[in-house]
């Protein structure tokens, strides 16, 4: 019997290791991926960290474009 409990890396509230990228044809993403690539010009990493919530968050609103993550 394994039980593999996975742990879990600690937040780091720095720039994260990767961020989300823009989905081709999304009008919200790209709309976040602007704001996001302005904030980081100003450097503002707070609100560019919060356009990075949003776009993990983006339901990607498309009829043809249903892929698994
Ligand atoms: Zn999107």
């Amino acid at each position: 019997m394994s039980n593999n409990t996975m742990m879990t890396p600690p937040v780091h509230l720095s720039l994260p290791p990767s961020t989300p990228k823009p989905t081709e044809g999304c009008a919200v993403c790209a709309a976040l991926a602007k704001q996001r690539a302005e904030a980081e010009a100003r450097g503002n990493f707070s609100a560019a960290a919060d356009c990075n919530v949003e776009l993990r968050n983006c339901p990607h609103r498309r009829a043809t474009d249903r892929k698994n993550v």
